[in-house]
């Protein structure tokens, strides 16, 4: 049987093997650590996993990133991780996304979790991992490794957070400049895959902050405390997640007239109250109105569109639709 060494264990046991095959891990970086962190779920036959990386798998990959080999180079990492991870584990759910994660797409990559790893190299993506799993009470496990050393902590709901111990300005350390050692990343990443099976099992998991120095074989546990006002877990403010202006419309050339359409996109709508007080109004016929900004007549169409005749300069077009739109 595929688990049996693993049910044998009286911390996982069968009902716990059965538990895992319910869950869902959304995986965030598919390098060094998560190649290491997914390979070992899949075997230990987790239900599902979401794994996210837009990166191409290059020859420095190989010293550490466990799932690519030579024929891999030059291909993407998500699809390559996703191939071999079948061929380890059939009964494993895996979907990739080809995708950065950002403001953007943080709802529609993260939702289903009921775990996010942090694998990534860049406190961008785990300021949004942060900010998401906050705000929607999701546990996520931060790791970074770097030289001979590794760090890991679980951010629980109702625990400190990251943006507690990090300065989101805080300068990064590189491993192209800094170096790592293979044996740093495989270390952090199987105790992150051990709390991931604490925390997703109900068992009693790491609530300090985890450092080893694999040369030294040393492992050092330090306490992190909820920082008051911080920004994130106890203000609140998910500045992480707000879509930047310019990606909530689309500006497009008019197929049939000269000038250029800006549409609304996804839940953005247009305010007439809101144009109609703020702007020079020319004139006003129900369906449409056109206005006046910056010295452009514009027609807005109460659906939300923005028809510009005049100018050809998408940045000004960019930033009068801004105003119209009532963006920040
Ligand atoms: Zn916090």
């Amino acid at each position: 049987m595929r688990y049996s060494r693993q049910i044998v264990l009286k911390e996982i046991g069968k009902n716990g093997q059965k538990a895992l095959a319910k869950k869902t891990i959304v995986i965030i970086g598919l390098g060094a650590l998560g190649t290491v962190s997914a390979e070992l779920l899949t075997r230990a036959g987790i239900g599902k996993l979401i794994l996210v990386d837009n990166d191409i798998i290059a020859l420095d990959n190989l010293q550490r990133q466990v799932l690519y080999d030579e024929e891999d180079v030059g291909k993407p990492k998500v699809l390559q991780a996703e191939n071999k991870l079948k061929k380890i584990n059939s009964n494993v759910k895996i979907e990739s996304y080809t995708r950065k994660l950002n403001a953007n797409y943080a709802e529609m990559l993260l939702r289903d979790a009921d775990l996010v790893l942090d694998c990534t190299d860049n406190f961008e993506a785990r300021f949004v991992i942060n900010d998401y799993c906050v705000k929607n009470k999701k546990p996520w496990i931060y790791t970074a490794a770097i030289k001979t050393k590794g760090t890991l902590m679980n951010i629980i709901p109702g625990g400190p957070c990251i943006g507690c111990f990090v300065k989101d300005s805080e300068c990064e350390e590189n491993c192209e400049t800094e170096g790592i050692l293979s044996s740093a990343t495989v270390t952090i990443a199987s105790m992150q895959v051990v709390e991931a099976l604490k925390i997703l099992l109900n068992k009693d998991y790491e609530t300090k902050m985890v450092r080893v120095d694999i040369w030294d074989l040393t492992l050092d546990k330090i306490k992190v405390n909820k920082k008051k006002g911080c920004e994130c877990c106890d203000k609140h403010n998910f500045k992480y997640l707000e879509i930047p202006a310019e990606d909530k419309f689309i500006i497009k050339k008019c197929k049939t007239r000269v000038g250029y359409n800006v549409k609304p996109k996804g839940s953005l709508r247009i305010n007439m109250n809101f144009i109609k007080n703020n702007f020079e109004v020319l004139e006003d016929a129900k369906i449409a109105i056109v206005i006046k900004v910056d010295g452009e007549e514009l027609v807005i169409q109460s659906l939300g569109t923005i028809y510009f005749k005049g100018t050809k300069d998408i940045n000004k077009i960019s930033n009068i639709a801004k105003k119209v739109y009532n963006l920040k």
